[in-house]
């Protein structure tokens, strides 16, 4: 007795679902004995063919999954493609701006170390100049004190000449002053030595010159005009 197979419609991949969710059982097996099974057993021509039939469906099932697996490997392979590709091209962009932005940075070094090294000639210029300014009023100090010491130095000239005159007419006092009592004026020029040497008063009681101390022969007496 053939049993009467259920209708399976096959799937876009060609694998009737029968064979991969088994189909509930049409008459649950409480309800058989042992009788209504050996009733049931199929012939053996039948057996062999539901048995080639299982083998051809199980090969097109693995076939299909197979298949499935490939193609599902290939979509996985196309998401981490397409997420690397992402990634890189993120990373491209950000290699670039990173790139912009050391030429940036690079260019602001260049401009301030220009500006430094201007900066630099400036103070140099600057410090030069005020170098020649400082030895400027240097040099004009220096005249202003030689200006302000000027009329002290003559001033001081004129004194030291007027001491040197009176030196000079203190000694000119001292040589006409008398040798021997150094008080009164010589007056008096002593023979044969003619030194201009004693007073009036002295000249009276000297045998010699107070001067040379050779005997005095003779004397002159002398007018001062
Ligand atoms: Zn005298
Ligand atoms: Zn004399």
């Amino acid at each position: 007795m053939a049993v009467q197979a259920p209708l399976y419609a096959e799937n876009m991949c060609g694998v009737q679902d029968w064979m991969v969710n088994p189909a509930p059982a049409l008459i649950p097996s409480s309800y058989f004995t042992l009788q209504d099974r050996s009733r049931y057993t199929l012939p053996f021509h039948l057996q062999q063919n539901a048995h080639n039939l299982a083998k051809i469906q199980n090969e097109r099932l693995r076939s299909a999954l197979r298949e499935q697996r490939k193609r599902q490997s290939a979509i996985l392979l196309k998401c981490m493609e397409s997420k690397a590709m992402h990634l890189i091209r993120q990373k491209e962009e950000d290699l670039a701006r990173a790139t912009k932005k050391t030429m940036e940075l690079e260019a602001s070094l260049r401009k301030a170390e220009t500006e430094s090294h201007s900066w630099q000639n400036l103070a140099k210029a600057k410090e030069a100049m005020i170098m020649d300014l400082n030895n400027k009023l240097e040099q004009a100090r220096e005249s202003l004190v030689w200006v302000s010491n000027a009329p002290e130095d003559a001033e001081s000239l004129f004194r030291d000449q007027q001491e040197g005159e009176v030196k000079q007419k203190s000694n000119s006092n001292n040589k006409m002053a008398c040798k021997h009592c150094n008080a009164r004026s010589s007056c008096v020029v002593f023979l044969p030595c003619r030194h201009l040497c004693s007073c009036k008063s002295c000249e009276t009681f000297l045998e010699a010159c107070p001067v040379c101390n050779s005997i005095k022969e003779a004397s002159i007496k002398v007018f001062w005009v």
